[in-house]
């Protein structure tokens, strides 16, 4: 997968500060400079105010004010399945690439069998990895052959299928029905820190599946690029405490 910036609000940490600084001021914020509204808070510095002024807000637990900045990420090549996963938070705007309008009727059915078109999970091949909900133990190598053969073998035969439904005059829309959920799909989500943190808390933790995971993580470290103060508390003081956000 590969996830990408595309698009996001300048200054969001002043941004936050000023949503919340509105809070407690007699005077309207739109009238004041950032350093005005900022008077009071313990800092030396702009920075050292932002830093101390979000991780206050973070403690308490006054989260409204990180609803007000949004970023839009690209997010390239995550199967079906962990789309359902991401789509069921409803505090972000999604746009899904269409089964409908794109087919995959250019796609060799022999790539599919070597992870073109659709996600082959980490359990297909490595005999090492353990998942959650994994009956046994450990897996001999042989099991694990069978289990990637079995595998590449299922997502080939799909995607020739379906290929074959086009040919006969089938749509796109209809002959997708026989694809695996591994299908990739491209995602535009847009998000704010709020959203993002609770994502996290949910889909980063260890009993979130590992593809969601890896996506939740690659969203955080752009994160901390755009929101450097708010997501290095997050990490520090917040990151895998189930829940925080949404008690
Ligand atoms: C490990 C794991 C396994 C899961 N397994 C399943 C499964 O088997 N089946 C399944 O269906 N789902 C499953 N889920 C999805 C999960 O139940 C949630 O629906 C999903 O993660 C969205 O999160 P959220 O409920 O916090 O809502 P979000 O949409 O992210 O909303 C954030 C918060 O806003 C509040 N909120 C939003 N909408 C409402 C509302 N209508 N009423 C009241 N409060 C609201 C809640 O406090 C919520 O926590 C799983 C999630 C995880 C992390």
């Amino acid at each position: 997968m590969r996830v990408r910036l595309l698009e996001a609000t300048e200054n969001p940490e002043e941004l936050v500060c000023l949503g919340a600084r509105n809070d407690y001021m007699s005077e309207w914020v739109g009238d004041r400079s950032f350093e005005d509204a900022m008077a009071g808070v313990e800092g030396d510095t702009r920075d050292e105010q932002i830093s101390n002024f979000v991780a206050k807000l973070l403690k308490r637990g006054h989260y409204g004010p990180f609803e007000h900045p949004s970023a839009t990420f690209a997010i390239e090549g995550v199967s079906r399945s962990c789309m359902a996963q991401l789509t069921r938070h409803r505090h972000a705007s999604f746009d899904v690439q269409s089964m409908r309008y794109v087919s995959f009727d250019e796609v060799d059915p022999e790539d599919v069998a070597d992870g073109e078109m659709v996600v082959t999970p980490p359990s297909a091949t490595d005999p090492d990895w353990v998942g959650r909900n994994q009956d046994a133990g450990d897996v001999d190598e042989e099991t694990v052959e069978k289990r990637e053969e079995v595998f590449r073998r299922s997502v080939r035969q799909s995607v020739e299928d379906y290929q074959e439904l086009l040919d006969l005059g089938m749509p796109p829309e209809d002959a997708r029905f026989v694809l695996p959920i591994g299908t990739e799909v491209n995602i535009v989500v847009t998000l704010n820190p709020r959203s993002l943190m609770h994502i996290a808390d949910m889909r980063a933790a260890a009993d979130a599946q590992w593809e969601i995971r890896e996506l939740t993580e690659q969203l955080l470290d752009i994160a901390a690029d755009w929101c450097p103060h708010i997501f290095e508390y997050y990490e520090s003081e917040m990151k895998h405490r189930k829940n925080r956000l949404a008690p």
